[in-house]
């Protein structure tokens, strides 16, 4: 039976149960932490006391693994995570590799790489393999999947090079893809397209935020190719209010679909886009933007609209660790 790697260490894909595919634990800047947030929004005691109570919470939901794409972009920090997985024994944390942007190049990599100045195999898919295959930085932590981004700009140069470079590290791992994408303008559609290219296992690939869409031409065109839809960012009403999300998945269901879909909030314990007025933020413009939006509410609606209780475990259960296979 095969293991995927977790903050604990390797888990029996059979043992996963049920998987948010795309939470966040946090999402900060760590320029802006150090800066700004140190002795004014950001105190890292209650911080990691509030994701501990969190993630204790949603794992007596019955949710046993937590899938967070937070990468480079987003501030990913290994260390604290660890702290945190290890007071929430009954949930497993998968971290990812890649880079988080929808635009620009990290500057790290413009001078090093094929053809530039430092002539170099290109360092960015070096780096996502150190970390599937030998760990994160020095925390022992490996990866287990790779993340990258086609916003509504597309393949700009940067977008480009780095979903390359994330192909490049699947083609060696065979660890599955997560991309984000922009459901406005479709750019699932280019993002599959360009691992079609490379080479890339579309079963293995996850588009993220495909559930902002209730397009169902664009979202089976995409499920057709063998790519899994992230129906995730339930809670995120102001890109498309939960009804709607429920009624595209029975839809989808009701089409044969329900293989090629997981569920998710893409929500997380804090957010510095906000600045410390995090929790103000989520009371005003998303207050179901929760862990447990989804037990408490989708998933008695997705009933109700006729999804059966074997199509909730496919999505929750089946298709997740599929994916880690
Ligand atoms: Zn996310």
């Amino acid at each position: 039976m095969p293991t995927v790697d977790t903050v604990r260490g390797p888990v029996n894909v059979a043992e996963l149960g049920q998987t948010l595919m795309h939470e966040h634990i946090f999402v900060l800047s760590t320029e802006h932490l150090d800066n700004y947030g140190k002795g004014a929004w950001w105190d890292e005691e209650v911080r990691v006391g509030d994701a501990i109570e969190k993630l204790n919470a949603l794992a007596a939901k019955g949710v046993r693994t937590l899938v967070d794409p937070t990468v480079w972009g987003l501030g990913r920090y290994i260390p604290r995570i660890q702290r945190i997985a290890a007071a929430v024994p009954d949930l497993n944390i998968i971290v990812a590799t890649g880079i988080y942007s929808y635009h620009e190049l990290p500057h790290q990599f413009r001078h090093r790489g094929p053809g530039l100045l430092m002539d170099v195999p290109e360092p960015m898919t070096r780096e996502f393999v150190r970390d599937l295959t030998v760990g994160i930085a020095d925390t022992g932590v490996k990866a287990a999947m790779l993340k990258c981004v086609v916003e509504a700009d597309g393949l700009t140069p940067g977008v480009e090079r780095i979903c390359r470079a994330v192909a490049g590290a699947h083609a060696e791992t065979g660890a599955p893809i997560t991309v984000h994408t922009n459901s406005t303008t479709q750019s699932g559609l280019i993002a599959l397209e360009l691992f079609g290219q490379e080479g890339v296992d579309l079963a293995k690939v996850v588009v993220g935020h495909a559930g902002d869409s209730n397009d169902l031409d664009y979202l089976m065109r995409m499920a057709d190719t063998g790519a899994t839809l992230g129906m995730d960012r339930f809670g995120l009403d102001f890109y498309n209010p939960t009804p709607q999300r429920v009624s595209t998945i029975a839809d989808l269901c009701r089409r044969g679909y329900a293989d090629r879909m997981v569920l998710s909030h893409d929500t997380g314990c804090f957010m510095d886009y906000f600045g410390g007025m995090w929790d103000d933020a989520l009371t005003t413009a998303a207050p179901n933007w929760r862990y447990d939006h989804i037990h408490n509410d989708v998933l008695p609606a997705l009933r109700e609209s006729g999804v059966t209780g074997e199509q909730i475990d496919q999505m929750l259960v089946f298709n997740p660790s599929r994916y880690f296979s």
